[in-house]
């Protein structure tokens, strides 16, 4: 059996689900899972939408027209007006309406998931109807209720055994009758309320259920060729890996490469499942290869570029050292406000760390530290992580940059850039 990933680019308009559609059908025959993301941008448009609720903002209604009217006319083009999956769309932004009419709920992370979840709901109705209408018989399925997790909003934990237990038992007798289509990035707490697993986290759903059902490999549809050295939007004369092994695909996804989200390797890896990157406007070519063994070759650099970090430095009020009290305090404060670390670096009297920022957790992060530290910052850098890297490439990336913090180690060098 295979599980199949399809992000919001592959879904993001009419001929995108129709050529979804038609590389579904090339594995005819196979038992199929398929997760799927919010189409296009929609995610970061619910984030505005939530946002907006929160903030009182009257932007939210026409925040909220414009996803319903971009999702409409997918549909239009794709159904006929009787179709009734125009009833599913509806049904499932209702959702959003029963939130939003109410006065927001104190908890921002838990508003956000009751929203944002709404696109991957949407989305995978649309694309299990349009497989049923393609000739792929197909069946919708509720993620909430296999893909258990604590309620850790925004970032829920998955609880394994419970998972592993609903998936291994409940999906087979489904794969019998059909692919099973379902949403990436969603979990469900014991509740019934829904969390996501971090953003870009349908990767990881990916893995949880092949891991949960041993399936033979995982394939992740981009719209690039494979796992590349950079992010070609970023950078020009990019080289594709034909293999990678487990650990530098984790290594790189650690230091921020978007093309896999961070937690998705390792239940593969503990499975001894691969992972295929394969782009979605080319199905037959063969992308790349993440597995046990795979030969890492660099004839270039791999370039790892973290946009939106923000550097903290701290040093005691009373002037005192930077003791290894002060940093256990410190990683406390951090770890409450979720901040993720991404480098840091110590001296006599002050520690600096740069962390990805999110308004929200940096607000309460700031009040914790303030109380003990004198607190210093920077927003709207960037870091840049190279592994493998030779002088000259380093030469060029730095050229014309103010480097505001670096780190070296033999194989990766790190540089926080305004
Ligand atoms: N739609 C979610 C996001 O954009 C999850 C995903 O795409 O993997 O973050
Ligand atoms: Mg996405």
């Amino acid at each position: 059996m295979l599980v199949f990933k399809f992000g919001g680019a592959s879904v993001k308009d009419a001929d995108n689900i129709v050529n979804l559609a038609n590389v579904v059908k090339r594995f005819e025959g196979n038992q199929l899972v398929i997760v799927v993301s919010a189409m296009g941008k929609t995610t970061n448009a619910l984030e505005r939408l939530t946002k907006a609720y929160v903030d009182g903002d009257e932007q939210m209604h026409a925040i909220f027209d414009e996803i319903k009217k971009y999702h409409y006319d997918i549909i239009e083009q794709l159904f006929d007006k009787q179709d009734n999956i125009f009833n599913e769309v509806a049904n499932t932004f209702v959702e959003i309406d029963w939130v939003i009419e109410d006065e927001p709920h104190d908890d921002y992370d838990f508003i956000y998931d009751q929203i944002v979840s709404i696109g991957e709901l949407v989305s995978t109705r649309i694309v299990s109807a349009y497989l049923n209408k393609a000739g792929v018989k197909s069946q919708w399925v509720d993620v909430r209720g296999y893909v258990h997790t604590d309620n850790n909003y925004r970032e829920g934990g998955v609880q394994w055994a419970k998972t592993r237990e609903s998936i291994s038992t409940g999906i087979p007798p489904l794969l019998n009758k059909g692919v099973v289509v379902t949403q990436g990035f969603l979990g469900g707490t014991s509740e019934n309320f829904t969390t996501t697993l971090g953003r870009e986290g349908s990767d990881y759903t990916a893995s949880i259920f092949a891991s949960c059902l041993g399936a033979e490999s995982v394939t992740t549809w981009k719209d690039v060729p494979g796992v590349l050295n950079a992010d070609p939007k970023l950078f020009n004369d990019t080289i594709k890996f034909d293999e990678l092994s487990y650990s530098e695909a984790i290594e790189m996804t650690y230091y921020g490469a978007t093309v896999i989200h961070p937690k998705t390797i390792k239940p593969l890896q503990n499975a001894n499942i691969p992972l295929l990157v394969k782009p979605f406007g080319d199905p037959g070519a063969p992308g790349t290869v993440i597995k046990e063994n795979g030969r890492n070759i660099f004839t270039k650099p791999v370039i790892i570029v973290k946009q939106n970090q923000v550097l903290v430095s701290l040093s005691a009020k009373d002037y005192s050292f930077i003791s290894e009290n002060h940093l256990s305090d410190i990683f406390g404060m951090f770890a409450q406000s979720h901040a993720k670390v991404n480098m840091m670096q110590t001296s006599a009297l002050s520690f600096s760390v740069c962390i990805d920022y999110s308004e929200n957790r940096f607000k309460k992060l700031l009040t914790a530290l303030r109380q003990d530290f004198n607190v210093k910052y920077n927003e709207g850098l960037t870091l840049i992580t190279v592994r493998h890297y030779s002088a000259e490439w380093l030469n060029d990336l730095k050229a014309g940059k103010t480097i505001l913090m670096e780190q070296l180690s033999r194989n990766t060098i790190q540089m926080l850039v305004k």
